[in-house]
């Protein structure tokens, strides 16, 4: 192994040589523990555990008293002396307790584990420092597996930011804790006799008087100060925000290349349902956004746009209308949605919208069968279906268009960018994209996540909405809620009651679900009321009759899981029940309501929890309670989660930074937008010297997409 590692150093030519050496060369690691940083934490070379980087700092200068310890869970580090240790329990379940003593007080250290190891140790009388969490037991603190170090070998980190790794169990067991990789780190960067090559223009570097990329990688492993710490986190979170705005904008600048069908002319169809069948007028917001969709739709350059707007704000509506104007211009349409129940109710409203305009409209979804598929087929391919409605089967490679010119897609953060390409090899030239979104998505979410597309919003409710009341009433409520309940119905409106379903737990959920149901049934009985129930797993024919006895107002209470989140539209239904409210993330909450209030009315959403929540939950609840604007939902929920669980930002890909915060850092993302702008104003295919290393990671990191076309 030694022998190995001397070779690899002796023969690595370059800095990129030596940042591609394989883990388990670096002194101090070896195959075993290799094996496990390529498993636990997926790092396989040199660079990659460079650029593990610490989850926090602890300030070790910092050294605080035992008597002014007031806080669980926030690290701290102590020097004292071991007064006593004492070894508690069975052979296989015993403890160390450790007294350990400063000038102030006394606290117990306690292991669980490798314990024998420790207490060999460990020495009575001598002095130690400590660092760790404290824990709050029986009324006084203590610390569960400290790092403990005694005082002379503590030498080297006495001074300045300590970093923390985040490190697995598995590899804590293996001796792998955060210290041993800062270790390692350690190691690493001594081994580094060059620099590492710098990717960012000078200009850029200059412009926005970022440090090098080698002081960075340097410096945030182990900076003296909060002031270094800084610079070299700003140069990182710059550095992931501008590489992908190159992305984003790249792809954007492609788009708009795309040459694309011109929809000159509105028409028959258009004219007709807007003087004849449309029931009310337009919002301002849904005339300036079509307004908007008609400009791009005649530019002869392919339309991406995001059509943003809260739940109910009318978006269906707008892509129906732009679906008949690609059809006054001999243009067929898709309308691509997440679920087969969203599918078949815009299929159902908009065939309703549609009465009396001679116009095909077909419905493709897992479900169809294989009689009606191949009718749907021909109909497409004869050009007598103009507009399709469907789920993800719209996408197979059978469905094949005479002339398809738009594609609506419908809460696109479900599909993935593979798909969304799949559509464009359905016609000569890539359709016209309309994007719609009910979860409307923070402003620097979409500048990055969406960067790509061009934005409209709907910030306007059609009128006559009164807006939903929003209560939250803990299970002890319950009684109070049935009378409610009651209330509502005998004044002749209807109900849901919504159970989380959660993959996980699915069969507990459903058992909920069930017992929510009979205790409904018996609290409210027949025949004064009816209640349904629906979830996924029932028949579809089952589900399609409960639906429409709902729908019918023959049941006046709907029991169910969220199946109902998308594609119900009762809007005599005035009270939406949620249960266990606090397992449900915020923007589900915030489109679960959306199914109420959709009629004069006044409407309720009334969640239901526990009484004991944690801070997250209470949060969500009191978010939910306290606004219905589903902008500022999704900016507490960007806040609350992270953007790495906003559905859709995984498969993306693009979101994974390691520094970059969407939440906090939208001054960055500006500037580092304006820059990756410049750049490639000047130099959009990155040809020019200053721009090679750039261009060449560039290729790197996204190389089978958008960059390697441009090479
Ligand atoms: P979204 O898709 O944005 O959630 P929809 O398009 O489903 O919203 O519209 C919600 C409801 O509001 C539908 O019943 C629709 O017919 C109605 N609606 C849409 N636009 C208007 C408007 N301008 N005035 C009145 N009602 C409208
Ligand atoms: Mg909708």
């Amino acid at each position: 192994m030694q022998n190995i590692s001397f070779f690899f150093r002796i023969f690595a030519t370059s800095m990129n040589d030596y940042l591609n050496t394989p883990i388990e060369f670096l002194k101090g690691i070896g195959p075993q523990r290799g094996e496990l940083l390529r498993k636990e934490i997926g790092v396989f070379s040199f660079e990659d555990l460079l650029n593990y980087l610490p989850f926090r700092y602890v300030d070790k200068s910092n050294y605080i008293k035992i008597n002014d310890i007031k806080t669980e869970n926030a690290y701290v580090l102590i020097q004292g002396k071991i007064l006593s240790k004492e070894l508690v329990g069975a052979k296989f379940k015993s403890r160390l307790v450790v007294r350990f003593a400063d000038e102030t007080g006394e606290i117990d250290l306690v292991w669980f584990k490798g314990v024998k190891w420790i207490n060999d140790k460990l020495k009575i009388g001598e002095n130690y420092v400590i660092f760790g969490k404290p824990t709050l037991f029986k009324q006084t603190y203590n610390f569960t597996h400290p790092e403990i170090d005694s005082t002379n070998e503590n030498k080297v980190q006495k001074e300045g930011f300590y970093p923390m790794y985040n490190t697995s169990e598995t590899m804590k067991n293996r001796g792998l804790t955060s210290k041993a990789i800062s270790k390692l780190m350690q190691t690493l960067l001594d081994g580094m006799s060059m620099s590492i090559p710098e990717i960012l223009p000078s200009s850029v570097l200059q412009k926005y008087q970022l440090i090098s990329r080698d002081s960075a990688l340097r410096l945030v492993h182990f900076p003296k100060n909060q002031e270094e710490l800084i610079r070299a986190q700003n140069r990182i979170k710059f550095e992931e925000l501008f590489l992908l705005q190159m992305r984003v904008l790249k792809q954007k600048s492609q788009h708009k290349l795309e040459k694309s069908y011109v929809f000159s002319k509105v028409g028959d169809y258009f004219n007709h349902f807007y003087k004849e069948n449309l029931p009310f007028s337009l919002t301002g917001a849904q005339q300036r956004v079509v307004k908007e969709i008609r400009k791009d739709l005649g530019s002869g350059f392919q339309m991406n746009r995001l059509l943003q707007g809260d739940v109910g704000s009318g978006k269906t509506l707008v892509a129906l209308m732009t679906m008949l104007i690609a059809a006054d211009n001999g243009f067929q349409s898709c309308l691509m949605a997440p679920t087969e129940i969203l599918a078949q109710q815009h299929f159902k409203s908009i065939q309703k919208f549609l009465t009396g305009l001679d116009i095909g409209i077909g419905l493709l979804t897992g479900s169809t069968k294989t009689k009606e598929r191949r009718v749907l087929h021909e109909g497409l391919q004869n050009g007598t279906i103009k507009i399709l409605i469907g789920t993800h089967a719209l996408i197979e490679d059978v469905v094949q268009f005479q002339k398809l010119g738009l594609c609506v897609i419908d809460e696109q953060h479900r599909f993935g960018v593979a798909q969304r390409s799949k559509l464009w090899a359905k016609s000569q030239f890539p359709p016209h994209i309309l994007v719609m979104t009910a979860t409307p998505i923070p402003r620097t979410l979409a500048m990055t996540l969406y960067g790509d597309l061009d934005t409209s919003i709907i910030d306007e409710l059609p009128p006559n909405r009164k807006p939903i009341q929003t209560l939250h009433r803990y299970d002890n409520a319950r009684l109070k809620l049935y009378e409610f309940l009651k209330q509502e119905i005998r004044k002749g409106r209807q109900v849901y009651v919504v159970y989380p379903l959660i993959k996980e737990s699915e069969k507990l959920d459903l058992k909920d679900l069930e017992e929510g149901y009979f205790t409904m049934c018996a609290e409210f009985p027949r025949p004064e009321f009816q209640v349904s129930i629906l979830h996924g797993k029932m028949p579809q024919a089952e589900k399609d009759l409960g639906m429409k006895l709902f729908v019918e107002n023959k049941t006046q209470i709907m029991v169910s899981t969220t199946v109902i989140e998308v594609g119900v539209d009762v809007s005599n239904a005035t009270v939406m029940v949620i249960e266990n409210a606090e397992r449900f993330g915020l923007s589900q909450l915030h489109q679960l309501r959306g199914r109420v209030g959709r009629g004069a009315e006044q409407s309720y959403c009334i969640l239901m929890s526990h009484q004991k929540l944690s801070n997250d939950a209470k949060q969500r609840l009191d978010t939910m309670v306290k606004t219905n604007d589903g902008f500022k939902i999704a900016e507490v929920d960007l806040q609350l989660r992270g953007p790495g669980d906003i559905q859709g930002t995984q498969q993306s890909g693009a979101l994974n930074f390691k520094l970059a915060d969407l939440t906090k850092d939208e001054r960055i993302i500006r500037a580092a937008r304006v820059a990756a702008k410049l750049v490639l104003d000047e130099d959009s295919d990155l040809r020019q010297p200053q721009n090679q290393a750039l261009n060449r990671h560039l290729q790197k990191m996204f190389g089978d997409t958008v960059w390697s076309k441009i090479s």
